[in-house]
């Protein structure tokens, strides 16, 4: 049994919900798009519906089918792409809300699905998704006629609470709500954790579920640990690995253990992390390969079955670090090779 394992703590996620959710003066929702940032869109979906979750949002409504299928007729699913060309059938067999982003998306729902539920996407500055001030003032009066289930916006700086950009959204946000009296959001992870300010009704953390910043406070959720295939002696000038990359400078032990770029441990990460033997650090040493990495495993007295990836000694958010990236890309890149093991209960 050579595959790589893969921990996924769904009480810890559950617990991260419900210290967001106690952080948060507004209903809190779970954003579970990516098949829950790689994690199991179903197990995560019901373990955090059976904590209490009430909203969950997702970026397509294909996504929000599986969501719908997970945990029942109860909750709302909200998805971020709107109502998309070809959308119309998943919204309405499965009672998925689109969050329109354009006067064209509201055009299309007003016309296709008549009287099924809705909400709205505002651009507040980012430049990405939703209607900006201009159209927003074309349609204003039509869509809240409507009575929208939600008016949104989405912060480009949360995960910096000094940015000055923050304020100005929020003020960019204000504006465009003003007079309307509906439930509003504005907060994902990173806003819960501005301020009081910015939760409004209803909040849509990811990240922070899931164990990553900047939710400092998060419990760990997943672990990973890579079976040893192999140890070798590596002699003082021989290299270890593609391109020669790495030399050995001293006589050296290396073993090779069973994941590789193919399972999301990024090409960057060659010579530049480590994988753990307990509290032991061992540097990863060479280039990571599709399948297989190389490990300076000399300093230790014996070799063990696995060495850990992520685990009590480094997390999503340091092995991010390493790779140059964020916590959000390492979870989501993780791919299927795995033998998954899930903690806790999924009802
Ligand atoms: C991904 C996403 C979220 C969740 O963000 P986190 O930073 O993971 O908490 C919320 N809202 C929108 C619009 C998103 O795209």
């Amino acid at each position: 049994m050579s595959a790589a394992r893969l921990t996924i703590d769904l009480d810890a996620i559950a617990a991260n919900w419900t210290r967001l959710a106690r952080l948060c003066r507004a209903e809190t929702g779970a954003t579970v798009k990516a098949d829950a940032y790689g994690l199991g869109a179903d197990k995560v979906a019901r373990r955090l519906a059976s904590a209490g979750v009430r909203s969950f949002f997702v970026a397509l409504a294909e996504e929000g089918a599986q969501i719908r299928q997970a945990v029942g007729s109860g909750p709302r699913i909200f998805v971020f792409s709107g109502h998309m060309a070809g959308d119309t059938q998943l919204l309405r067999n499965l009672d998925l809300i689109p969050l329109l982003n354009s006067p064209e998306q509201l055009a299309r729902h007003f016309d296709a699905l008549p009287r099924h539920p809705f909400g709205i996407q505002l651009d507040s500055g980012m430049n990405r998704l939703g209607m900006e001030p201009a159209e927003w003032k074309m349609v204003r009066d039509h869509a809240i006629a409507a009575d929208p289930l939600l008016v949104m916006s989405h912060l480009a700086c949360a995960d910096e609470s000094e940015h000055l950009f923050n304020a100005q959204q929020l003020d960019a946000f204000v504006n465009m709500t003003a007079g309307y009296a509906g439930p509003r959001s504005l907060a994902a992870t990173g806003g819960i954790l501005l301020s009081p300010e910015y939760h409004f009704d209803l909040a849509r953390p990811g990240i922070g579920l899931y164990g990553g910043a900047p939710f400092d406070a998060a419990r760990p959720v997943v672990s990973i640990a890579l079976p040893v295939i192999q140890t070798r002696e590596v002699a003082v000038g021989e290299p270890v690995g593609y391109g020669c990359s790495w030399l050995a400078e001293r006589p050296s032990r290396v073993a090779t253990v069973a994941a590789g770029y193919a399972d999301g441990i990024l090409r960057a990460l060659s010579n530049a992390t480590r994988l753990w033997a307990g509290d032991r650090p061992c540097p990863v040493v060479g280039r990571v390969s599709m399948d297989l990495i190389t490990v300076d495993v000399t300093d230790l007295a014996t070799v063990p079955d696995a060495l850990d990836l992520l685990g009590p000694h480094q997390g999503i958010d340091a092995l991010a670090d390493d790779a140059g990236t964020i916590g959000y890309e390492i979870l989501t890149s993780l791919g299927t090779r795995y033998r998954r093991r899930y903690l806790g209960s999924s009802i």
